[in-house]
């Protein structure tokens, strides 16, 4: 049987995929190696954090992380081993970092982060779904007192509806648990956030009720190929032909390793604890501890936390010293307060070393999309990139055809698509 669109990973992006071709009016089937209940896309912290934040590659990132290496509250960790992929990121990490990208990052990353807020609004409202979704802003919290100078700097003009520098009653107000070691912060009022585990179910159960095809516990390790064609994809026990097949697998990367390419992406080992607080002590909004990379989110009846970033191991285990060191460099600068029924986690995100995702379609076959390398912001695009991938194969486009892919696919480095296209280091 010849299926309509076979999308392999149901994470963020593969459900929001889904969702869009399915509204199109075409049949789509789903296959995940799990059952869609715990990966990446449910421990995030579940901002939606496309304004006033810096990408991870931006100019002074190696000096900022060797100062938080110093004090001992810095979240990246590199696990030694010689690996000629990741020397490969780490380097072009280094190279991205620089004044024109960020300028133009941050651009790209406003445009589509207020396309995917307005995504999620339409999708509650005309669907009916619960995303525990509030546009109330971020708060970036400063714990040091020269990145809060450098920032006041930045921000020394009048945007109301934009930012607020708190004062200190402010600070209280938006973030009781705070401590006096606190240095200041800014509310960033066009960010917004939502529970991700919700965002997750609540998709899967109208996609499961809509008509598309769930195919769960399944792992997809082959694609067969023709000329110019993926003809099928195939499991140990079963092969699916298809119209159309999206690559959305996160950071694994088994099948493009399986069409011959290297994804120029890596996975990024990151950690949430989510647990239950004094209702007194909860913060209004989410909150970025911007010198700690640590972020905490209010949720309906808890709090989360995330931080961390492991390069260099894919181990999913949960290693207690990193549990730790969070808590740790948390409490630093918080009242005390015990935290109930606490749960730990650990993801991987899917990190390209620009801060693009890698989408479009592939150039060979043009019937292979790949939704890939959401990176540490999967929550804060995936509607909006899902929605540009609607457009190319409902109307049957090629990437050159389609603005939103040359302008925010990794794949395209804004040099001529014929040179770059797909920025695959084979
Ligand atoms: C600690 C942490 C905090 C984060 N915080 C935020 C945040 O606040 N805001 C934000 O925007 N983003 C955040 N992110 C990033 C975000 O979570 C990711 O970008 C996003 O979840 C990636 O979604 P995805 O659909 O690409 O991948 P995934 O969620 O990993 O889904 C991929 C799916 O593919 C399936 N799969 C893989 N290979 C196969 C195969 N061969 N066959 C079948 N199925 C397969 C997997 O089972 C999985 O279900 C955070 C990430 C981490 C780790």
């Amino acid at each position: 049987m010849k299926r309509d669109i076979v999308i392999i990973g149901g994470g963020i992006i593969g459900l929001m995929s889904a969702y869009f071709l399915q509204k199109a009016g075409r049949k789509v089937t789903l296959i995940d190696e799990n059952d869609i209940t715990n990966s990446t896309s449910f421990g995030n912290a579940g901002l939606l954090s496309a304004f006033d934040k810096a990408p991870l590659s931006h100019p002074g990132v190696v000096g900022e992380t060797i100062k938080m290496m110093m004090k001992g509250e810095s979240p990246v960790k590199l696990h030694p081993k010689f690996d000629y992929q990741l020397i490969k990121w780490l380097l072009s990490f280094v190279k991205n970092a620089n004044e024109e990208r960020l300028k133009k990052t941050l651009i790209l990353f406003e445009k589509y982060g207020q396309d995917t807020i307005d995504l999620y609004k339409q999708l509650q409202k005309e669907e009916g779904l619960d995303f525990d979704f509030h546009h109330t802003g971020m708060l970036s919290v400063f714990t040091e007192q020269d990145t809060y100078d450098k920032k006041l700097k930045q921000y020394n003009y009048e945007d109301s509806k934009r930012f607020e520098v708190l004062t200190k009653s402010r600070l209280e107000e938006y973030l009781p648990c705070a401590s006096s070691d606190v240095k200041g912060a800014i509310l960033f009022k066009k960010n917004a956030h939502l529970d991700p585990q919700r965002v997750m179910l609540e998709m899967k159960r109208y996609l499961m009720e809509n008509g598309v095809e769930f195919i769960l516990n399944e792992k997809i390790e082959d694609i067969s190929f023709s000329d110019d064609k993926v003809i099928s994809v195939s499991s140990k026990s079963a092969t699916y032909e298809a119209n159309t097949f999206i690559m959305a697998t996160g950071y694994q990367t088994l099948l493009a390793k399986r069409r011959k390419k290297q994804l120029l992406m890596t996975p990024a080992k990151g950690y949430s604890i989510t647990f239950e607080m004094p209702e007194e002590l909860r913060p209004k909004t989410s909150c970025l501890f911007n010198d700690l990379f640590i972020v905490m989110t209010p949720r309906r009846g808890d709090v989360r936390l995330t931080s961390k970033l492991e390069l260099g191991s894919s181990n999913p285990a949960i290693v207690k010293a990193q549990i730790d060191s969070i808590k740790e460099n948390f409490k630093k600068y918080t009242k005390p307060f015990e935290m109930k029924n606490i749960k730990e986690w650990s993801g991987f995100r899917p990190l390209t070393p620009n801060d693009r995702p890698l989408f479009g379609k592939d150039e060979e076959y043009d019937n292979l999309v790949y939704a890939m390398g959401l990176g540490w912001l999967g929550m804060t695009f995936a509607p909006s990139i899902a929605k540009t991938l609607e457009n190319l194969i409902v109307n049957d486009l090629k990437n050159e055809e389609d603005d939103d892919v040359l302008l925010f696919s990794g794949f395209y480095q804004g040099e001529s698509p014929k040179k770059h296209l797909f920025c695959l280091i084979n």
